[in-house]
């Protein structure tokens, strides 16, 4: 379904940004996806990546344009041009700290503030690889993404468990809305 040729012509071009704590994995999470590595040392630089990654969706050719904080969470300092014209969202915690569950809500304040209404949202729990240190149950994190009638998984960027999943997940549903809404 993945291709990573970045020669080809495409059929879509989809923005999509990766939001939620410091620390809880973005950057493995979308370094992960567009190059296949992980780092255990936080990054370095403080300023908006962003990381493409072609990928096939039937017939179509669609190119992701992943957007990441790269630290600037935690200054606050996001502002209405990170979520300007995306379609998608993935939304990020980390299952073994519960305080970036609970900050959620201010997340997704934030997502619905600045954010088109219909964007797809991706509630991730990632760490998996930590579970028997989790602090948040998967129930847990599947409950909220009902209420908030999001998407919902649990990844680990260190071992590579459902990342592609979780991307694809988004990518597809933006996909699908942007399709009905061409017709
Ligand atoms: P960001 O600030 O949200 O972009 O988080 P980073 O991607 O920089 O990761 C923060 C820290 O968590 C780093 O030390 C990573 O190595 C570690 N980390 C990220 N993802 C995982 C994961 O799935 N499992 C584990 N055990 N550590 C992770």
């Amino acid at each position: 379904m993945a291709d990573d040729s970045f020669d080809e012509e495409c059929d879509y071009l989809f923005k999509a940004v990766l939001i939620g704590d410091s620390a809880v994995g973005k950057s493995n999470l979308l370094s992960r996806f567009a190059r296949d590595e992980f780092r255990l040392d936080s990054k370095p630089t403080i300023g908006v990546e962003f990381a493409y990654r072609n990928i096939k969706v039937g017939d179509k050719l669609i190119k992701a344009q992943i957007w990441d904080t790269a630290g600037q969470e935690r200054f606050r300092a996001i502002t209405s041009s990170y979520y300007r014209g995306a379609l998608g969202a993935m939304l990020v915690y980390d299952i073994t700290r519960r305080a970036t569950f609970d900050n959620l809500k201010k997340w997704l304040e934030e997502l619905r503030h600045f954010g088109d209404s219909d964007m797809v949202i991706v509630l991730v729990g990632n760490k998996f690889d930590l579970k028997e240190k989790r602090e948040v149950s998967e129930e847990e994190g599947r409950k909220l993404a009902e209420k908030e009638e999001v998407c919902f998984i649990e990844t680990s960027a260190m071992e590579n468990f459902n990342v592609e999943e979780a991307f694809l997940q988004m990518i597809a549903q933006i996909h699908k809305i942007t399709s009905q809404k061409n017709l």
